[in-house]
């Protein structure tokens, strides 16, 4: 095959995100087979070249893991992050909860490979002695309706990596090395859950396909006490009063937002044309939203309401703590790498989860047509603030700062009352539509 190299993920905002052959070969591949487990020390490299042998020694070390004797963590952070590969390029795989075990298979620096496949950072484990690999089994499964969710308990002999899958009317929960025993699932009925089918795929995975009643999902979350896996999927909010009182002022009552200003103090974003720092016009506008938000009903949460930094973990927390209905994070863009400032605008909407795809394209669409702005686009995208899984979480990116034209836009203080009005519009339209 063709020597070729892959840009970063930034390249599809400019267009140009097609393989390239690769100008200088920097990178030597091979293969070496070890029969033989133990440590190995620092691998020799020879390269033979033109009658010349150049020799170099690896700074990493070679260890063969004994398939007998292979070691088992336990998962210590709240939501562990588990990749495709080894590094902070690869995919992020659904997070494991905390006090998820599982055999480590192989490592690569920091990196450990658990045995389902997925790989996680050392420093998010930690090594429980003397444990031997084991699979668990399954046997009855239970459910109980809590304030505003469905719980799903699957009692385990030990807490096994979990999978997530989001469809249309479809939420599919993957439980790895499970054999299951069982032979009775307690399930009534409720607002969420039409039916749960499941099936044992391969020998040690079992699949939950939950089908929904709505296509429309408003937040899930997982978690073991003890051993015990418990998954929690929120219910629909309650929009009742809506109808109770016909046409109403108050159209968003008992409906919960968080908004989140993107950036501030140290962080200041994009700046505009005259160096104007984007922290400031994400608070202007938010503040304007939540005013707009309040008048119909809704209870408004902010990450901030000062210029003031706050983390991007502090923002994902207050999702995951206050679980609003819908959570929305505001910024305005920066130029992509090789962007065209003149020629470069438009409203962007960004979505993580499937639960945030509807709530995305719909507000897109209603600004792009009711303000006639341009559309950038909607974009599927690995976001701190897209990631949150506890409610719908879309991240807004209202125009180009650094677009002379577009930035008259986002500055004029008229236009701003305009931008916060529709997206209170459209938020409340869309929530009738998924009534
Ligand atoms: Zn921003």
């Amino acid at each position: 095959s063709q020597d070729v190299q892959l840009p970063s993920n930034f390249a599809v905002l400019t267009g140009q995100n097609q393989p390239t052959p690769r100008a200088v070969i920097n990178n030597y591949q091979g293969c070496a087979n070890i029969s033989q487990s133990g440590n190995f020390g620092n691998p020799v490299f020879q390269l033979n070249l033109n009658g010349e042998r150049v020799s170099q020694r690896g700074t990493g070390t070679v260890e063969i893991l004994s398939p007998n004797r292979l070691e088992v963590i336990e998962v210590i952070e709240e939501a562990g992050v588990a990749r495709t590969g080894p590094s902070t390029n690869y995919s992020r795989l659904t997070p494991l909860p905390k006090g998820t075990r599982a055999a480590v298979t192989g490592k690569e620096g920091d990196w450990l490979r658990l045995d389902y496949g997925a790989w996680i950072r050392q420093k998010e484990t930690k090594l429980i002695a003397g444990a031997t690999p084991r699979k668990s089994i399954i046997r009855s499964i239970t459910s109980r309706q809590v304030p505003g969710a469905t719980e799903i308990l699957f009692p385990l002999e030990i807490p096994v990596p979990v999978s997530v899958q989001q469809s249309d009317k479809t939420f599919t929960l993957t439980l790895h090395n499970l054999t299951a025993q069982t032979d009775t699932i307690f399930l009534n009925d409720g607002p969420v859950i039409k039916r749960l089918d499941w099936y044992q795929v391969t020998p040690d995975r079992v699949e939950y396909n939950f089908r929904l009643k709505s296509e429309q999902q408003w937040g899930y979350d997982l978690r073991y006490e003890g051993t015990t896996l418990i998954l929690s999927l929120r219910h629909p909010p309650n929009l009742s009063s809506r109808g109770r009182l016909g046409v109403s002022t108050q159209q968003l009552a008992g409906i919960k937002i968080l908004l989140d200003p993107g950036h501030g103090g140290a962080e200041t974003g994009a700046s505009g044309p005259n160096g104007y720092p984007e922290k400031d016009v994400n608070l202007i506008v938010s503040k304007l939203l939540q005013k707009e938000l309040v008048q119909r009903g809704a209870t408004v949460y902010m990450t901030r309401e000062t210029d003031k930094d706050v983390s991007l973990r502090d923002r994902m927390d207050m999702i995951h703590e206050l679980e609003p209905t819908i959570a929305l994070s505001i910024h305005y863009n920066a130029l992509p790498d090789y962007g065209d400032a003149i020629n470069t605008a438009g409203i962007g909407m960004f979505w993580y989860h499937t639960q945030a795809h509807d709530l995305s394209v719909f507000l897109h669409n209603y600004l792009v047509q009711k303000l006639r702005r341009p559309s950038y686009g909607v974009f599927w995208n690995n976001l701190a603030l897209t990631r949150p899984h506890k409610a719908p979480s879309v991240l807004l990116e209202l125009g180009f700062m650094i677009n002379p034209v577009e930035f008259e836009w986002i500055s004029n203080p008229q236009e701003q009352r305009q931008l916060a009005n529709a997206i209170a519009d459209g938020i409340t339209e869309w929530l009738a539509t998924v009534e």
